[in-house]
């Protein structure tokens, strides 16, 4: 089943790219297994993917300490201080940055280790009180303050899409993330890459610029 979800999903990221006019490499499908066993992690990698993401330190501790070393681990949830040292130890990019204390604490974990952290920085576009992120207009602000932080590496953007009925009502919050992108500049930093986009909604972020799309139920099924 998963071969077959993996197929269609990746039909759907070339389409939406093609209509965008945008190369289907330069989207990234992130597997989102935070309901999903070693065992079918597995067969997603037997498929070729190495790309996954998961939210919580706990949960994901053990399925990457019995998994090979070759995958790419995406922290997609919300980071608590007191795990960053564990995360930054485990995974290659945190999208989930939303506060200085936690920059200054990757920080001196990259430190300690001798390993830079990259990092996306999570905007809470629509507002919602229920969503964690920075507010928009504090963006330039928080960037000019962790961009002297030895060993955090700043990667881009992350945000979350409100739960709407039609991925097309999701469209307007991917749009502004991607103005927000190109509207702030600070010397040091590289807004490259957008993540944006998850199964209800990834089409619709492709067609607004996203570089990274965080898929769980469209490839593992729902109630995983
Ligand atoms: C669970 C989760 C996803 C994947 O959600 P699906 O709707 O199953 O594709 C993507 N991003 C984040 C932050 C998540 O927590």
């Amino acid at each position: 089943m998963i071969n077959e979800n993996y197929a269609r999903l990746l039909k759907r990221v070339e389409w939406a790219a093609a209509r965008a006019g945008r190369d289907p490499a330069s989207v990234k499908v992130v597997a989102v297994t935070k309901t999903v066993s070693s065992t079918e992690i597995k067969v997603a990698m037997d498929l070729g993917i190495r790309d996954f993401g998961e939210n919580r330190f706990q949960e994901a501790r053990d399925k990457i300490q019995s998994l090979p070393a070759s995958i790419y681990w995406h922290f997609i949830g919300h980071l608590q201080t007191n795990k960053a040292s564990d995360v930054q130890a485990h995974f290659s990019l945190i999208h989930s940055l939303d506060r200085l204390k936690l920059a200054r604490e990757l920080s001196r974990c990259a430190g300690n280790a001798g390993k830079n952290v990259a990092a996306l920085v999570q905007v809470n576009i629509s507002g919602e009180k229920s969503k964690s992120g920075l507010d928009p207009r504090e963006l330039k602000d928080f960037l000019t303050e962790i961009r002297g932080l030895s060993g955090l590496e700043i990667k881009g953007l992350m945000t979350i899409a409100p739960l709407v009925d039609k991925p097309e009502e999701a469209r307007v919050y991917f749009r502004q993330l991607n103005r927000l992108r190109a509207q702030t500049s600070v010397p040091g930093i590289d807004l490259q890459y957008l993540s944006m986009g998850m199964s209800n909604d990834f089409e619709v972020a492709i067609e607004e610029g996203a570089h990274i799309i965080r898929v769980g139920t469209a490839l593992f099924g729902p109630g995983n």
